[in-house]
């Protein structure tokens, strides 16, 4: 029945017992098939006989249930460590009380980037992210008396060093011997957490700049007006100048370029708690705290300051400046959204006041910003009933002391509130997006009454007219079209016709306006610089612009004859007109005085009250003398 091994080890007992020893532990298991076929385990015992030493006893047991058993939890621990090994989860074993790894699975492993080797002989702690692992006893404490399951989002450090979340659960459990362990599970999270993290992100910054969003800052600034009680809480509301011109004519890539520069020079400029927000647009606000009125101006000064600073472009420099408003809040019971309209109308007077500048709030800032908002609704309807007329002011040429042409200035009748100034709504015009249609009807009217002065028999010959075109105006695809068209409506010779441009609107975008000149000036009209001296000046620019006039600004003519600064100013530009061929001329003579000057330094042409004022066509007298 024996089969031939076990046979060997039973002969070999057999001989143990012979040779003089006892009792032999080595019991041989051993199959012994039944008549039906099953094979039965059997395990031998064999012993002396104590009773009669010279027998030798052989008893045999069935085991067949035992060696099944076995077999069973031999498999089933084969089971779990494939499973073990091969989930697609992060699992560990460790022991309760010191978080020693014993063991720990693939999945583990590859989530933190190295092998279950790597990590055995480690604990827990060891590669929990240090800001977790400091309630890592309290994460497992209690679990071994207690029981149960324990969850919750946990850092780990990768070998890497990366951060991999891990939604991890505990459970305790004891091995054979009865030491409490732990067995760990963990579920990689790290991209939905990431995810979330970046929408938490999000919904609080402005994805181009990297700075607060709106809805940020206004929580932030709720925040620090109630602890502050609204002592010593300051907001800029800030608003870059033309940013639209820069953005249409050179793309919205150089657009958020330039956006990311100017928060970049925002940031530097003031402290680091206090809070720089993207507002929307081309609109930034800044929270200060602990910043007393006159701490807010110099702070608003200094932001002004570095954001007006050039902003080197691929080939060339772009200026850009900003409208500030402050608003301050001088005590409790003020809230976010009253402090930042309040910013807000003072940034608007800022823009109305001639932009590049600093307003602070005053209850008066309110009507006015409500009037500019009032006068943008109104300006569309003025202009189609035509309120915006053309007035005229003359320019003589100060050799032959004749007449040389008229500047059109652009005057609002408006039906209410009479005679309004340019500076009453350009800028809204601007900010509306009217200006081109302003612009186009100032000119067509302006030529059409320049060309009844011409066709009427005995004038005094070649006169020219002289527009005044800006910046919004300048980057218009259609303005060429536009002039051209109006000429031809007017039957004007293109000759007589002079296009102002004021500098910082050349200054603005120096490629757009280089191309815009030269179509232009292809039309066989003429080009000048407008308020020469206030912006970048710089000779190269000049040179790189079709340009055939300079007006020297109203500023430097006044101070002619008295202020020896201004003088010299002056002097230098009608020089450096001359030297470059250009016509010079200059604005805002108002006194004898300042004409004698510009006489002497040999200024070609000049305009200014002394002359005549601006006035509409038919109070004009066109044949004016100087003597
Ligand atoms: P600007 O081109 O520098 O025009 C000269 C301004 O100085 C005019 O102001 C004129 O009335 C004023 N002025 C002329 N002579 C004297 C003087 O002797 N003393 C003083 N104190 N002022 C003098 P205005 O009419 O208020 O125009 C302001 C600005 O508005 C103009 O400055 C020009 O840049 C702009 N502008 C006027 N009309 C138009 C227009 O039709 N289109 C565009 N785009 N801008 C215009
Ligand atoms: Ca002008
Ligand atoms: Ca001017």
């Amino acid at each position: 029945y024996v089969p031939r091994a076990e046979r060997e080890r039973l002969l070999g007992v057999w001989a143990q017992l012979l040779s003089g020893e006892h009792q032999v532990m080595d019991k041989p298991v051993f199959g012994v098939p039944r008549p039906d076929g099953q094979v039965e385990m059997v395990e031998a015992n064999v012993s002396l006989d104590i009773m009669r030493p010279d027998y030798i006893v052989m008893s045999l047991r069935d085991v067949s249930d035992r060696i099944r058993a076995e077999g069973d939890v031999k498999r089933a621990q084969e089971r779990f460590r494939a499973a073990f090994h091969s989930a697609p989860t992060g699992m560990a074993l460790a022991l309760a009380e010191s978080g020693d790894l014993i063991e720990v699975n693939e999945g583990l492993a590859t989530m933190l980037r190295c092998t279950p080797d790597d990590l055995v002989g480690r604990t827990l702690a060891d590669i929990t992210h240090p800001d977790d692992a400091d309630d890592i006893h309290g994460f497992l404490g209690g679990l071994a008396a207690l029981g149960g399951t324990r969850s919750a989002q946990r850092r780990y450090v990768r070998s890497d060093g990366t951060v991999l979340w891990g939604a991890t659960s505990v459970s305790v459990m004891r091995d054979p011997s009865g030491e409490p362990m732990v067995i760990v599970h963990v579920l990689d999270v790290t991209q939905q957490m990431v995810a979330a993290e970046q929408l938490s992100w999000s919904a609080t910054h402005d994805p181009v700049t990297g700075l607060s969003n709106r809805s940020h800052f206004l929580e932030r600034l709720d925040q620090a007006l109630r602890v502050h009680d609204g002592r010593d809480v300051a907001v800029l509301f800030l608003d870059l100048d033309r940013f639209k011109v820069v953005n249409d004519s050179l793309g919205h890539a150089t657009g958020d370029d330039l956006l990311r520069t100017m928060a970049v020079r925002l940031v530097e400029s003031v402290r680091d708690d206090d809070l720089v927000a993207r507002f929307g647009g081309d609109e930034f606000t800044v929270l200060l705290t602990d910043a007393p009125l006159e701490v807010a101006r110099a702070v608003a000064d200094r932001v002004r300051t570095a954001l007006s600073l050039p902003v080197p472009l691929d080939d060339a420099e772009m200026g850009v400046t900003a409208s500030i408003g402050l608003a301050f809040a001088g005590g409790a019971g003020v809230s976010a959204d009253d402090m930042v309209r309040d910013a807000d109308a003072a940034m608007y007077r800022a823009k109305d006041q001639g932009r590049d500048r600093i307003e602070v709030f005053s209850p008066e800032t309110h009507a006015l910003a409500l009037r500019a908002l009032h006068t943008g609704n109104e300006l569309r309807q003025g202009l189609d009933r035509g309120e915006i007329v053309p007035y005229f002011q003359p320019i003589v040429d100060l050799r032959t002391g004749r007449l040389s042409g008229y500047e059109v200035m652009a005057r609002w009748l408006h039906p209410e509130r009479g005679l309004l100034l340019p500076g009453e709504f350009l800028a809204v015009a601007e900010d509306r997006g009217l200006i081109s249609d302003l612009g186009s009807s100032i000119l067509r009217s302006s030529l059409a009454q320049f060309a009844q002065w011409m066709s009427r028999p005995g004038s005094i010959g070649p006169l020219t007219l002289s527009v005044n075109v800006s910046a919004r105006q300048l980057n218009d695809k259609h303005l060429v079209d536009t002039v051209s068209e109006a000429l031809a409506e007017a039957g004007v010779d293109a000759d007589c016709l002079w296009l102002e441009i004021t500098e910082s609107a050349l200054m603005t975008d120096v490629r757009t306006a280089t191309t815009a000149l030269r179509d232009l000036r292809s039309l066989g009209l003429h080009l000048a610089v407008d308020d020469f001296g206030t912006g970048y000046s710089s000779l190269t620019y000049l040179k790189r612009f079709p340009v055939e006039a300079i007006k020297v600004d109203r500023s430097f003519v006044s101070g002619l004859g008295l202020d020896t600064e201004d003088s010299t100013i002056v002097e230098a530009v009608v020089r450096l007109g001359s030297s470059l061929g250009l016509v010079t001329v200059a604005e805002g003579v108002e006194t004898p005085l300042q004409l004698a000057r510009l006489r002497e330094i040999d200024c070609q042409l000049a305009q200014g009250y002394l002359f005549g004022r601006p006035r509409p066509a038919d109070l004009l007298e066109p044949f004016i003398q100087v003597s």
